[in-house]
């Protein structure tokens, strides 16, 4: 008999889903995980479209099942390092750095962050709040259960070798500085890659004034200060705390530098106006777009209704000005008419890029990249999930930019696939 393990890269939605397929057969899931947390980046969205769900009541009871699942062990800020072999009988090396924080004695509730010395920038939150050297992302990740950042804990990098507040605080012995990291070694018969995706820098595009001008945010920053457990707990204001009047969304940013359509910012983008319309009624706002990309049969009814309530713009190019806070939006109309409109607030909606660490994989793993960077796969129409490795699958964004219900499917298929393939 192959052998019925499977290994699973990414713990996004991609990744939870074939896992959960894969662990209710019977097979043995190692799913490996480079953050501290599960979920991937839809655990940052308040809601999803086209209808609005949701995002935590849809993904925590998966993220609950992965956690509890006999059949699924997960390995939590941990990467892939070497694999050899072939279908049926991978070798896989992965390396597992300590949380220095145990999953079993920890009950989540906190206590720690406070007395930490250490405030860092939040990366999970875009750098818009800080948070403590021993953390969890957000509130309501999963685990509950913060890590120490190493490199920024004053006890483990060696500069103040004597501090020991979190563990002072802990009323759970649930701190051990004396963790390690590990090197495990597995051997599976199949693998799934569901790395997932990271956005366009739209800070080297200087005529977007992000960085420069606060009230400029990106996508990602956006979702987070509309989220409920985010760093303004929803609260939907500028940056000095003024409420949003005007605000102008910016389709397609990075399109034209890396030469596709990511097919799913023309949806989030319409979501971001739902938001905005939804705590700010009275607000102005629009959407400037190159071609809009708005298929299956939801999402056309969903831009229908939106456009009743606001402006849709096709823009040749664009730029954003600012002074003293205030910001403007020059740009040239598709027929070459040259226009501008102020705005409280811009949103910056770029393409989604290959997730950090896509080359060192593809380089581990022995598959290729496409032109794009995201990983190959061996026929888009016909074999649409297949590296050219037999045994090793692409899902999710990990394949191309999709949104969330294509990368599920993906996750599925993928399931199917292997379950054919071992049993
Ligand atoms: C701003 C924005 C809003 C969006 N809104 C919606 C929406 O409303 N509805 C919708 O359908 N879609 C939406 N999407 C698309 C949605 O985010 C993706 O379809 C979905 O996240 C894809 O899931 P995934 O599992 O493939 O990847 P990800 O969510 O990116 O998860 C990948 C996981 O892999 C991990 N990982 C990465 N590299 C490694 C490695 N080397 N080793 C181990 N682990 C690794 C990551 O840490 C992450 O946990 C939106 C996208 C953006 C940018």
């Amino acid at each position: 008999m192959k052998n019925q393990n499977v290994l699973v890269i990414g713990s996004g939605v991609a990744g939870m889903e074939a896992s959960l397929i894969l662990a209710d057969a019977g097979m043995k899931v190692h799913l490996v995980e480079k953050d501290s947390l599960i979920g991937g980046q839809t655990i940052k969205f308040e809601e999803v479209y086209p209808n609005m769900e949701c995002a935590t009541c849809m993904l925590a009871p998966k993220q609950q099942e992965v956690l509890q699942h006999e059949n699924i062990t997960l390995y939590l800020l941990s990467q892939v390092k070497k694999t050899e072999g072939s279908a049926g009988e991978f070798k896989v090396q992965i390396e597992k750095k300590a949380r220095y924080v145990s999953l079993i004695n920890c009950i989540g509730c906190g206590a720690c962050y406070d007395p930490c010395p250490v405030s860092l920038d939040n990366e999970f939150e875009q750098g818009m709040s800080q948070k403590k050297a021993i953390a969890v992302a957000c509130p309501g990740a999963l685990p509950n259960v913060p890590a120490i950042d190493a490199d920024n804990c004053l006890r483990l990098n060696g500069k103040k070798k004597g501090c020991n507040a979190c563990e002072q605080a802990c009323g759970f012995g649930a701190i051990d500085f004396t963790e390690k990291d590990e090197t495990i070694n597995l051997e599976v018969g199949a693998i799934i890659v569901a790395t997932g995706f990271d956005q366009f820098d739209v800070s080297g595009l200087a005529q977007f004034g992000y960085g420069k001008h606060p009230n400029v945010y990106t996508a990602m920053e956006f979702e987070r200060l509309y989220a409920q457990n985010g760093p303004t707990e929803g609260k939907l204001t500028l940056r000095e705390e003024r409420p949003i009047k005007s605000a102008g969304i910016i389709h397609c940013i990075g399109r034209k530098e890396k030469g596709y359509c990511s097919g799913v910012c023309c949806m989030y983008s319409m979501k971001f106006a739902h938001f905005i319309k939804d705590k700010a009624p009275e607000a102005e706002i629009h959407e400037f777009h190159t071609d809009l990309c708005i298929p299956g049969k939801s999402h056309q009814r969903f831009y229908e209704e939106l456009s009743k309530k606001i402006d849709f713009i096709r823009y040749e190019d664009v730029e954003v000005k600012g002074n003293n806070g205030n910001l403007e939006i020059i740009y040239t109309h598709s027929n070459g008419k040259r226009d501008s409109i102020k705005s409280d607030m811009v949103i910056l909606s770029p393409a989604m890029i290959p997730s950090k660490g896509t080359k060192d994989l593809a380089k581990v793993l022995g598959i290729s990249q496409d032109s794009m960077g995201f990983f190959s796969t061996q026929d888009q129409n016909l074999s649409p999930i297949d590296s050219e490795k037999e045994g090793i699958f692409i899902i999710g964004c990990a394949e191309g930019p999709k949104d969330i219900p294509d990368s599920v499917s993906q996750a599925e298929a993928a399931a199917g696939r292997i379950l054919s393939l071992l049993q």
